[in-house]
């Protein structure tokens, strides 16, 4: 089997870059080691930058995003009491945010390539890359028993954290930089309409939570939990309760509870692998790096890395400019830190760290929230990051 462009891994990163590469004219093949249903059943994301929103428009899927997602234009922030809007659109000179569930983007992806006749093939176990410093790499693959070899001149690994392709890279090459935070999110979906039009991020002196949604009808809430939290522990009611506590009355009083679709834990971590970029292998989205959801940066840092592999690749193709791979890696990180230190900072900002913060640090936070949600310009700060910082040109 042959191709141009390799694609290990079917989250929206690889059918992202496989549609716009399609788009462009570059054969891919996709790889993916679970089913397209396992694939789909994945509960996580939900904000959207302007960016990525743009970027799925240029990929040609964004008919049912501009149909059903929400466009919303502020977020709230409860701190110390107080309740303040983030008037994004405000602060950031017109730009939003789509609230539009990272299951829908992924369907839309899938439903897409379907269309295309492109190839991708799911449940490809064993999957391995290899000679990723040649010319000429390749991919083996099993499926149905059966070996496989897909040669190629560029891998892309879409494969996430736990994929094979940062695997691949020998000992030595990557740094890594890693920061684990002493709790998790427990998160809940539901069908019941939104506890408020826009999305709150509540402080508490309980815990930090979170009420965010997917459509009018359909809530994900959060909560922040100790590590060694279970699932198990938490019935609908106990859920509710908490979330109730952490929570104004008002707000309080207006939440519609109902039985849970999904409840999960994530625990929080940053995580970022330097280079990005390996020979012809080169790591995309949750491959390289690791985001805290505070900053609902996750899924837009992998569209902001395709983005940055997608108009490389153009370029290498027609125009010959492979000087220009040897830009990915500096490109995508420059906007992966800006991503990670604004996750980190939502993150320090609006949890309670408990005793993993001494008395010093404990004031620099409420010294922070101060500052931060009073200053027109912590305020702005706050927003154009949140809103997404603007893609560097590829030239
Ligand atoms: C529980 C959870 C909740 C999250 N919530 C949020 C949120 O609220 N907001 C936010 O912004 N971000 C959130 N994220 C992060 C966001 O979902 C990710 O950043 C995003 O999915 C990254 O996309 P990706 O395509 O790079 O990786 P993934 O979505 O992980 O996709 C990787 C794909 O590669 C496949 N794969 C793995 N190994 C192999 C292999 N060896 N061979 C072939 N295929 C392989 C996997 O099956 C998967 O389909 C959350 C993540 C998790 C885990």
């Amino acid at each position: 089997m042959n191709t141009q462009v390799a694609i290990i891994g079917a989250g929206p990163s690889g059918l992202l870059l496989g549609q716009l590469l399609h788009k462009a004219g570059i054969d891919t093949v996709i790889l993916e080691r679970q089913t397209p249903e396992y694939v789909l059943g994945r509960i996580r994301a939900g904000v959207l930058e302007q960016g990525t929103v743009d970027l799925l428009r240029e990929a040609g899927v964004a008919e049912r995003m501009d149909r059903e997602g929400l466009v919303h234009e502020g977020v709230e922030l409860l701190v110390a009491g107080r309740r303040q809007r983030l008037d994004l659109k405000g602060l950031t000179g017109g730009k939003t945010v789509m609230v539009y569930g990272q299951t829908e983007v992924t369907c839309d992806l899938m439903q897409a390539r379907e269309a295309s006749g492109a190839p991708i093939i799911y449940s490809a176990s064993n999957v391995q890359p290899h000679e990723l410093k040649d010319e000429r790499p390749y991919v083996t693959f099993e499926k149905d028993g059966q070996t496989h070899r897909l040669d190629c001149d560029y891998i892309a690994g879409c494969d996430g954290f736990h994929g094979v392709s940062r695997k691949s890279i020998p000992e030595g090459v990557l740094k890594e930089y890693e920061r684990v935070y002493p709790f998790g999110w427990l998160g809940m979906l539901s069908d019941t309409p939104p506890v408020n039009h826009e999305l709150i991020y509540a402080h508490h002196e309980r815990g930090f939570s979170l009420c965010s949604q997917r459509s009018q009808t359909r809530s994900r809430y959060y909560l922040q939990v100790p590590l060694d939290e279970r699932v198990e522990d938490w019935s609908d009611e106990r859920f509710w309760n908490e979330l109730k506590a952490r929570l104004p009355e008002d707000v309080a009083r207006q939440l519609v509870t109902g039985p849970a679709l999904e409840k999960s834990i994530a625990p929080l971590r940053s995580l970022v692998v330097e280079p990005m970029q390996y020979g012809h292998l080169f790591l995309v989205g949750d491959a390289a790096h690791i985001v805290p959801p505070t900053g609902a940066k996750g899924l837009n840092l992998a569209a902001s890395d395709v983005n940055y592999l997608y108009r490389i690749l153009v370029k290498v193709y027609r125009e010959g400019r492979i000087d220009l791979l040897q830009q990915y890696s500096p490109l995508a990180l420059r906007r992966v830190w800006k991503g990670e230190r604004f996750s980190w900072f939502m993150t320090q900002l609006l949890h309670d760290f408990g005793e993993h913060k001494d008395a010093w640090d404990q004031k620099m936070q409420e010294a922070d929230r101060e500052y931060f949600l009073t200053s027109p310009a912590g305020l702005v700060n706050i927003a154009e990051n949140y809103v997404g910082l603007p893609y560097e040109e590829v030239a």
